[in-house]
């Protein structure tokens, strides 16, 4: 993997001020495969100081302008694609279909959307004797995960910039290669210098001097609950702008109406998916008492044909396979009925997990409450629809979910769950739907004309 030795900063890569680095490892081969400089706050100040140089006449660049620039993006990223893929394999683990179809094709779904809604959107409203025109927030500080390694670096950067902010990306320290070869494709696209930034490094370092930065007038973070817990304490005494995409643990809601083993084989698809690690999953899986036993049967099939190093990668990290494992573990320790995979490693190399499948999870154990971020479903049984959604809305989380049934009964159903996201009978992801939670899921949307919005502030003239 090519990886560059300096930051992204004002239009070139430059020497970083310190000299510690991060080793990224393969996690299918435990390999490292590169390093990137691990950042101080002063890469931080001197990305800040290009952001803000670039503002101003980033913002006042004309949102068509903007969006050719975008387009010009989103045609690197899918020229690219192959080598984006072939990199978030590599840091990852995701398998390469998956990461061509996913990590790779859907950022460039939303560059393109984000290009699309520039050129479109009304940023001057017309409201009785006002006219309110949508400005750009300012300097926006981009914190990103390393689960959907660029979708979540995209999600983040191209509302911004077709707002007509100006950017600073940390990406997570496990997965930064991918991003530094979306700074080289935002450098190829010919977006003018500072507009984009880019400083990789540490969280508790580069992340918390970005949130601090007094130059910072926004910050945008997707990861953990508790890291974005105190991201969001500091942006409130500093009072900026935040927006917080958390963690989830959403509940698969199959009604006694529903076609049961389309629901449970798409269950059990949207928990493996890239192992686990994915903050909308569907880790619970809520089945009348009727047919729970049948559904069980059906997920233990289904789980069976996720065969790790074939169909299901590794974890990202050998941190991460040890938590889920802990969790595994906890799940036998509270009673739960361990019907496929367990604890042990099913190779010898690689932060690989069991697929494992979970029965008779009674509400209120640990895995029925935590996010596991691993290949992890619990299935649980219900008696009536009100504990069912007594169950589905009885955690700290409201962030995804689906329903099965007769689409009225799904719909209704699903209008009482407290969460920001249903799946009704499969619907599918749109991209340009509002992506967020409720409760402690987060703040804010993300993605289409949500998504933007979050980046814009509202200026009401009165004539
Ligand atoms: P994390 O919170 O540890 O890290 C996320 C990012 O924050 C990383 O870039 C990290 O370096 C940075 N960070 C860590 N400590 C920091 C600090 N003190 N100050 C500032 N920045 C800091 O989470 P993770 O382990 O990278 O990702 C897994 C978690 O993210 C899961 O809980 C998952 O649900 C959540 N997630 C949520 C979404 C969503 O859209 N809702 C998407 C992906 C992941």
């Amino acid at each position: 993997m090519k990886a560059h030795d300096g930051m992204y900063i004002g239009g070139s890569w430059r020497p970083a001020a310190g000299t510690d680095v991060i080793e990224v490892l393969n996690p299918a081969t435990e390999e490292p495969i590169g390093q990137v400089p691990a950042g101080t706050a002063e890469d931080v100040d001197a990305a800040v100081r290009a952001a803000r140089a670039a503002f101003d006449d980033w913002a006042a660049t004309a949102p068509a302008d903007r969006a050719a620039k975008l387009t010009a993006l989103r045609d690197r990223l899918v020229a690219r694609k192959d080598e984006i893929a072939e990199t978030v394999t590599a840091e990852l683990g995701a398998p390469p279909a998956f990461a061509q179809a996913v990590h790779a094709g859907l950022p460039a779904i939303v560059a393109g959307s984000f290009a699309e809604l520039a050129a479109s959107h009304d940023f001057e409203q017309r409201i009785a004797n006002s006219v309110v025109h949508l400005e750009p927030v300012g300097v926006v500080g981009a914190i990103t995960p390393w689960n959907y390694p660029l979708h979540q670096v995209v999600a983040k950067v191209a509302p911004a910039l077709a707002a007509g902010c100006t950017v600073v990306l940390k990406p997570a320290e496990d997965t930064p290669l991918v991003a530094q070869l979306f700074a080289e494709c935002v450098d190829e696209a010919g977006l003018p210098a500072g507009v984009f930034n880019l400083v990789t490094g540490h969280g508790p370092v580069v992340g918390r001097a970005i949130a601090e930065h007094d130059g910072v007038d926004m910050v945008s973070f997707t990861g953990s609950t508790a890291v974005g817990s105190e991201i969001g304490a500091l942006a409130g005494a500093a009072v900026k702008r935040v927006s917080l995409e958390l963690g989830g643990k959403s509940a698969n809601v199959v009604l006694p109406s529903a076609d049961l083993a389309k629901a449970v084989n798409i269950g059990v698809a949207n928990v493996m998916g890239n192992s686990g690690q994915t903050c909308t999953a569907w880790t619970r899986m809520l089945v009348h008492t009727d047919r729970y036993d049948e559904a069980v049967a059906l997920a233990e099939a289904a789980i069976a044909k996720y065969v790790p190093g074939e169909r299901i990668g590794p974890l990202v990290s050998a941190r991460q396979r040890d938590r889920v494992r802990g969790y595994i573990e906890k799940g036998v320790e509270e009673g739960a009925r361990l019907v496929a995979g367990g604890p042990d490693a099913p190779l010898e190399r690689g932060y690989y997990v069991r697929p494992t499948l979970f029965a008779d999870v009674a509400p209120g154990m640990t895995i029925e409450q935590e996010e596991i971020f691993g290949p992890v479903l619990a299935m649980i049984r219900y008696a009536d629809e009100d504990e069912a959604l007594a169950i589905a809305n009885g955690t700290a989380y409201g962030l995804s979910g689906a329903v099965w049934g007769e689409e009225a009964e799904a719909t209704a159903f699903a209008r009482r769950m407290r969460t920001g996201m249903v799946d009704i009978n499969g619907g599918t992801f749109n991209p340009l739907a509002p992506f967020g939670g409720y409760k402690k899921s987060g703040v804010g949307r993300e993605l289409g004309v949500h998504g933007l919005g979050e980046f814009l502030e509202a200026k009401s003239l009165q004539y």
